[in-house]
């Protein structure tokens, strides 16, 4: 028998057409999610923006802040790298952190109490007494990145939380003369979130803070096994699979609008040299685990070895340095604008 589930009248061309391919049970398993996912999207955009940092006023005119992600393994590579970051934010100051996503291995957290956030975030960081600013990766959301209410269980930890900022699974907010955009590349990677499209491309292009930063944990092109949105996995044309969804969402939302673009997904540190229409773009997906570098992209610097990324804007100067797991500056590379 076959029953006659609908699909959302605002999903997608080429993700009905797949659908339409699946059997009952299969759709009924896409619907569920279809159903959660829209149900996050529908959340009030008021809280989508968190309120400043008590303690970082924001007349202050320099910013500095470390990027990692795909971190959350509790391992002793997760904490080296901790280490690492809290000897360079000791000798040159730190903000604040960008965690781009795959907080907790393998499949997120049951809930805000899952000792798995203490084993794999607090105790790992908790030598580094800043907010780190999060978001979301595929295995937050469960085995195949499909659980809704698993990456909620994220948002909502930072309720209780001294240092876990995500107050919806997408944001914004700002600091000193930059603002940036935390974006969920999982719901743009499954085509599912078209409010996620239509708000963050009125905050940035209504933004007029000198500096714009977009992260998610997905990237827009890497060398890694993952590879090129559009392209992941070496596939093309597959909806699911070649993250056709995270490309046409960076073209249409953020290249040549943003300043930066960071992202994880990939376990190695790379400054990507093509820019997505100016858009530089950035991997740092080493917090705890390594991967080779095949890609073809051409690079200002890659490595396939543990790491982070640290930042700091000053004026119209964003200085990017690209440290190891021993706290190694291993590159340096400067971008400059005219404000
Ligand atoms: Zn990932």
């Amino acid at each position: 028998m076959e029953l006659d589930i609908k699909l959302p009248h605002h999903t997608p061309d080429t993700v009905k057409q797949k659908y339409h391919r699946l059997s009952t049970a299969r759709r009924l398993q896409r619907l569920a999610l279809y159903s959660l996912l829209a149900l996050l999207a529908a959340c009030d955009n008021s809280i989508i923006t968190p309120p400043p940092e008590p303690d970082q006023p924001p007349e202050a005119n320099t910013i500095k802040f470390v990027a990692l992600g795909d971190t959350g393994t509790g391992s002793e590579n997760q904490y080296a790298v901790a280490n690492a970051i809290q000897q360079t934010c000791e000798t040159q100051g730190c903000d604040f952190a960008l965690l781009l996503g795959d907080n907790i291995y393998d499949i997120g957290v049951d809930g805000i109490d899952d000792p798995q956030l203490q084993s794999k975030f607090e105790a790992p960081y908790r030598n580094l007494n800043f907010p780190f600013y999060v978001v979301l990766g595929n295995h937050d959301y469960g085995t195949a990145g499909l659980v809704a209410e698993k990456g909620q269980h994220q948002v909502t930890y930072s309720d209780i939380s001294d240092k876990w900022r995500m107050p919806h699974h997408y944001y914004q907010f700002t600091r000193a003369n930059t603002a940036f955009f935390a974006l969920d590349t999982n719901a743009q990677f499954w085509e599912v979130d078209e409010k996620q499209e239509q708000v963050v491309a009125d905050w940035i292009n209504q933004s007029t803070a000198p500096w714009k930063i977009a992260f998610g944990h997905h990237p827009y092109r890497s060398n890694g096994p993952h590879g090129n949105a559009g392209k992941y996995e070496g596939i093309s044309g597959i909806p699911y699979i070649s993250g056709d969804g995270v490309k046409d969402f960076a073209e249409n939302v953020w290249c040549g609008k943003a300043d930066l673009y960071l992202s994880g997904h990939d376990h190695s540190r790379q400054w990507l040299e093509p820019t997505c229409q100016g858009t530089q773009l950035i991997v740092s997906g080493a917090g705890a685990k390594t991967t080779d570098l095949k890609g073809d992209n051409a690079v200002l610097f890659q490595a396939d070895t543990l790491g982070f990324v640290h930042i700091t804007i000053t004026g119209g100067q964003l200085n990017a340095q690209f440290i190891n797991v021993n706290g190694d500056v291993e590159f340096t590379h400067t971008v400059n604008k005219p404000l």
